[in-house]
């Protein structure tokens, strides 16, 4: 009786409850909308960035958990217009819609993420929402402007009213913040982005959705997305940043005496507090090679830094 009882379980698990669950990733603007402009015309517009951090981010859920199947509303530098892009987040069989942009402001010195949400009343995409600022508040290191709503703009957008499912709109940083748009423009901060992003969407799917199993399986182990930092081709000196901590090391203390490079730290604003670099380098391959031996000493994460 216990086995039957048992099967009966497994099977209506396993069985029935194993829709992928669909999401609608949308990169802002596009073609010729470009979105916000870069403060000094030396970086890329607001419609490029979004589309890297939606593909990062599309990659890292298709990669790194299992029963999720994602549709991008552009793949390319084209412009789908706004009732378009809520037509395919309203088509049948989806889940949630994320729609990504980057922010602007008269003001410089304004930066941080937001997450926009309809209204409050929409309680699945403030789930999502608190979970997604708190990642890039906790784990990111960011600033966090916080969710925002039609009430707090002072208009609807769009997409928030007329999309039928969970959604939400992130503000990634500002472009017109000079700090911000550097690290908005570097592959790393993109990727650092997209993984809050994804580590925050997986939280809310495993809440939500308890019975389907994100978890990828041992043969299908979570894969980084390797890109190669922007530092590839330029002239100067380079540091190796290997970890970063809220935890105040000592440079020359145990945690970092195995290394064969010198350790110094550097003091941060936000909730990492600490950055730990090798160096400086005054080339490349000497940095490369800090990196190296870095990874080997447990470092696996640390990358290159031009100065
Ligand atoms: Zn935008």
């Amino acid at each position: 009786m216990k086995w039957i009882l048992v099967n009966i379980i497994f099977v209506s698990l396993v069985g029935f409850s194993q829709k992928p669950v669909t999401i609608v990733i949308d990169p802002g603007h596009g073609g010729n909308d470009p979105g916000h402009l870069s403060h000094d015309g030396k970086h890329l517009q607001e419609k490029d960035i979004n589309l890297k951090i939606a593909k990062k981010l599309g990659y890292y859920l298709e990669h790194n958990i299992q029963n999720v199947k994602v549709i991008y509303t552009r793949t390319k530098d084209v412009y789908p217009s706004l009732d378009r892009r809520v037509e395919i987040a309203n088509q049948k069989g989806v889940d949630l819609f994320l729609s990504i942009h980057c922010n602007g402001s008269p003001t410089k010195a304004t930066r941080g993420t937001e997450t926009h949400i309809f209204d409050r009343s929409s309680k699945e995409s403030l789930k999502w929402a608190k979970i997604i600022e708190k990642e890039f508040k906790t784990r990111a290191g960011r600033h966090s402007r916080g969710i925002k709503t039609n009430k707090d703009r002072g208009h609807s957008l769009q997409l928030l009213k007329y999309t039928r499912m969970t959604s939400v709109l992130i503000e990634c940083g500002f472009l017109t913040n000079p700090t911000e748009a550097i690290y908005l423009n570097s592959s790393r901060g993109q990727d650092l982005i997209a993984s809050a992003i994804f580590r925050s969407t997986r939280t809310y799917l495993q809440k939500k959705y308890p019975k389907i199993n994100f978890i990828p399986s041992k043969s299908n182990p979570p894969k980084p997305m390797n890109e190669e930092q922007p530092v590839a081709n330029s002239n100067g000196k380079y540091k190796v940043q290997i970890c970063s901590s809220a935890r105040n090391y000592e440079p020359n203390g145990d945690k970092f005496s195995h290394l064969k490079f010198k350790v110094h730290k550097v003091e941060v604003s936000g909730s990492v507090k600490y950055k730990y670099y090798l160096g400086p380098f005054s080339n490349k391959s000497e940095a490369e090679e800090a990196r190296q031996n870095a990874a080997k000493g447990g470092y696996k994460d640390a990358f290159l830094v031009k100065m």
